[in-house]
């Protein structure tokens, strides 16, 4: 595995969206903890779609969940291994019924 030597990642579910559309997660790895908000976006070509926003940080990523091949993001790490955290927190948050 690529990642092997990196610390597990956690993703939890910070603000709800269900309110008024927009949530906050955090991605936590060792001792590193990310902010980003999220807002579900439309899609149309297959799976769900999501802007998810790094807080503190310029950094704004359209990220698509869905079956494998509706998987995108746009960030470096998609780019070049074709998987991201930005889709695997996303997917694990959809599974825990938390967007
Ligand atoms: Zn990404």
């Amino acid at each position: 595995m690529v990642e092997a030597h990196q610390p597990p990642r956690t993703i939890r579910l910070v603000r709800s969206p269900k309110t008024d559309g927009v949530g906050v997660f955090r991605i936590t790895a060792g001792r590193r903890s990310q902010f980003y908000a999220v807002v579900e976006v439309r899609c149309e070509i297959g799976g769900r779609g999501f802007a998810v926003h790094r807080l503190g940080m310029g950094t704004l990523y359209h990220v698509r969940v869905g079956a494998p091949r509706d998987c995108s993001c746009e960030c470096l790490g998609f780019l070049r291994w074709g998987r991201c955290k930005h889709v695997s927190g996303l997917q694990a948050l959809i599974r825990q019924g938390a967007l």
